[in-house]
């Protein structure tokens, strides 16, 4: 199977670095080197700025309508094209080549939303003190946008944010996961294909802090989106403070998963290992402190525990493999580490807990229970195949241990009461909850968190507010 070079894409033309410098990207399955992608430098970030703000007068000017056309074509070139996409997304990342189609075919529909969210970028007539006044709320795109992404989704994390930029009328400049650059720069071409004119979208990888330390204070940029960690999103977001501009902020999280003693236990089991499991741990809203009332406890740990080694470990582009390898060697490090700490503060060993093999970077579906609220993996996103079960007893003690990180991205919860599931959807401190499913992440519903989770969504009509600036005209006597 080739995987394919990623160069750049500016002002509708995909070009090399002006440097010629590239960098090698590696299969996380096999740590070999599969390909290169170009690096930007400031004079190819300046001619994507320029691109950018001539994009934007074309296509702020583009009728709603012929976006939204433009775009479901977007849309139906990403699926026809999912058998050269996934692959190419499997060998950089590593998940599973099921998990991949997934998510080039997911991408087609969150175009497809925020395609026909176009249409309806309503203002609003605001009943006036007088005869002959008209009080018009109208919403504009609030200009060219910089995004920054990361590689746990590569196609879906700028597939968001692209998408609702260019409902909303913005151009927008891309900087994708250089450890991940030829699944979105496919996403990209999909959309240039279906005829977005040259300027409005642009595609850069280099140094990330050079990258975002270059473009948020630029003036051409007017809003920045990013999605990543809680420590470099505040960095990004205080930079955009500092120069004034919008800022959608999507960042860590660290969520709480109640299971009450009245919920079907066989169902969440299963429901929140397959969540935990899913791109092999490495996503925001993965299911992370499981947290299960005493008189089920065991009976939930000993069916999670049975999910967790049905997930067979092995390459992506194997059809058997259930869950791929971690992205980069970084993660590998970092949940051997917090379960050495865990099992070393007292926490038991359920499952896992060890890398799988000597090449690539697989690690096993790992289990730990009764975890210690002072282990690492406790306090900080394990972002990797590592679940947490802990015991509680009263709703009280519940929703304390649930409300005492500094997060506030998704969390669940599980039960058959009406009464109880009211009552945890509004005591949790989070962005998002789902109860008695994975119900999170659809195109249509918002997406966000709160607390250091960040702020602003990543669906929804709320997404499309974080491009749109609200003009209010006054106009008497026409
Ligand atoms: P990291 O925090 O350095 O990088 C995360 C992402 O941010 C990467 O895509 C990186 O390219 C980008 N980035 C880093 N510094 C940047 C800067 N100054 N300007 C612009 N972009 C920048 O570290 P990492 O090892 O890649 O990931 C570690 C942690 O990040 C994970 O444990 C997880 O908590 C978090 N993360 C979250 C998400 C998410 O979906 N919210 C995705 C990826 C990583």
């Amino acid at each position: 199977m080739a995987y394919s070079n990623t160069q750049l894409f500016i002002a509708g033309k995909w070009r090399p670095a002006h440097s010629g410098k590239a960098i090698e990207v590696r299969n996380p399955a096999t740590e070999e080197v599969i390909g290169t992608v170009a690096h930007a430098g400031q004079s190819d970030l300046d001619e994507a700025l320029a691109a950018a703000s001539a994009g934007f007068k074309i296509w702020r000017n583009v009728a709603p309508f012929e976006r939204c056309r433009i775009m479901r074509k977007a849309a139906a070139i990403m699926r026809e094209r999912n058998d050269e996409i996934a692959p190419l997304l499997t060998m950089e990342q590593g998940k599973t080549l099921g998990e991949a189609r997934m998510e080039a075919m997911a991408a087609a529909d969150v175009i497809e939303w925020f395609a026909e969210e176009a249409k309806r970028a309503y203002g609003r007539l605001i009943p006036a003190r007088g005869p002959g006044i008209y009080q018009i709320a109208m919403k504009e795109p609030v200009g060219p946008v910089a995004a920054f992404t990361p590689w746990n989704f590569p196609i879906n994390q700028v597939v968001r944010k692209l998408s609702a930029a260019l409902a909303a009328g913005c151009s927008i400049i891309v900087k994708a996961p250089e450890e991940t650059p030829a699944s979105p720069a496919q996403l990209i071409r999909a959309f240039a294909d279906a005829g977005v004119p040259d300027g409005v979208i642009n595609l850069v990888y280099g140094v990330p802090s050079d990258i975002s330390e270059y473009l948020i204070p630029h003036p051409v940029i007017r809003k920045i989106s990013f999605t990543g960690s809680t420590h470099v999103g505040k960095q990004l977001n205080a930079l955009a403070g500092l120069h004034m501009k919008r800022a959608t902020m999507e960042l860590g999280g660290h969520a709480p998963a109640i299971v009450f003693g009245d919920a079907d236990v066989a169902s969440a089991a299963k429901i929140l290992a397959a969540a935990k499991y899913r791109n092999a741990g490495q996503v925001c809203i993965s299911p992370t402190r499981m947290l299960v009332q005493d008189d089920v406890f065991r009976e939930f740990v000993d069916k999670f525990v049975d999910s967790a080694k049905a997930f067979k470990v092995g390459n992506g582009l194997d059809p058997e493999s259930k869950m791929g390898s971690l992205a980069n060697p970084r993660r590998v490090t970092a949940i051997e580490g917090m379960v050495q700490d865990a099992v070393g503060k007292g926490a038991w060993l359920e499952t896992g807990g060890k890398r799988v093999g000597n090449k690539g970077h697989f690690f096993e579906p790992t289990v730990v229970s009764d975890v210690p609220k002072d282990a690492r993996a406790m306090n900080e996103e394990p972002f990797g195949p590592l679940a947490l079960i802990s015991r509680f007893s009263s709703f009280d003690d519940v929703v304390e241990e649930a409300n005492r990180l500094p997060f506030g991205l998704a969390s669940y919860a599980f039960t058959s009461s009406a009464k109880t599931a009211a009552a945890i959807g509004a005591a949790v401190e989070a962005g998002m909850m789902s109860i008695n499913s994975f119900g999170l992440a659809l195109p249509e519903v918002p997406f966000g968190g709160i607390k250091d989770s960040g702020y602003g969504s990543e669906g929804g009509t709320e997404a499309m507010e974080g491009y749109f600036n609200t003009k209010f005209i006054s106009q008497t006597g026409v």
